[in-house]
Order: structure tokens, then sequence, then C-alpha cells
């Protein structure tokens, strides 16, 4: 069996808690059964679509990293996934860039990397 982030673990908590809620005692006084009827209508999609979200932004999966900083101002860069495949539109086939917030600062890094290099490689921040 996989195992579950703390993220993934407080989500399934409170996907358990929402189907208490709905269907006991409605339908069944089985936790077990609610929650399998929940998760196959509900919480499977919702869950897949919240995770796809928080992956498209870097936010979540990277928010416990320590982020390069930009060489030109210093300032701790910003994570997009690239979600054109390597193709005309994207020749190099980057999968990830880094971005500088700062307005009067345009730094970009493209990287060919995908978010999961950068999960496995940039240190815990402190
Ligand atoms: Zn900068």
């Amino acid at each position: 069996m996989k195992k579950l982030t703390k993220e993934e673990f407080d989500q399934r908590v409170e996907a358990i808690a929402r189907a208490r809620k709905i269907f006991i005692p409605h339908l069944t006084k089985n936790i077990t059964t609610a929650f399998d009827i929940y998760r196959e209508l509900l919480a499977e999609q919702d869950y897949k679509a919240k995770l796809t979200k928080e992956r498209a932004n870097g936010y979540n999966v990277l928010s416990d990293k320590q982020r390069p900083v930009c060489p030109d101002c210093n300032r701790e860069l910003a994570f997009r996934i690239i979600c054109t495949p390597k193709g005309p539109q994207n020749i190099n086939g980057y999968q990830t860039y880094w971005t500088c917030e700062d307005d009067d600062c345009c730094y970009e890094e493209f990287s060919k990397n995908p978010l999961d290099y950068w999960v496995n490689t940039l240190p815990i921040k402190e």
C-alpha cells in the first residue's frame, strides 16, 4: 500500500468525516460502507481535481522545501509546472520553470526536470 503524506492523510480523514455526515444513519450504520459509497461517488474525483490543481502550481508539494533564490535579486523563486508537452510549442521539452516574483526582475529559468525531481532533490526548509 502506498504511504500517505500527512496532507493526504488529513484529506482522507476529512473525507471520512464527510461520508459519515452524509450517509450515517440514512443509508447505512457502517462507516466502512458509508465511506466506500462516498468515495465512489465523490471523493476520488474531488481528491484528484484538488491534487492536480496543487501539482499545477507546485505550491503544496514544494511548500516545505528550500526553493532556489533569484540570482539577480536574491528573492525566493516561484515554481511552475509546464503543461505543454514536448512538441512545436515546447521544442526543448521543458517540464518546469522557476520564476522571480519581483515585478522589476524578470528572471526565469526553464528546466527539463519534472516536478518529482524537485520534490526529491530540494532540501527541506529549515
Ligand atoms: Zn529576481
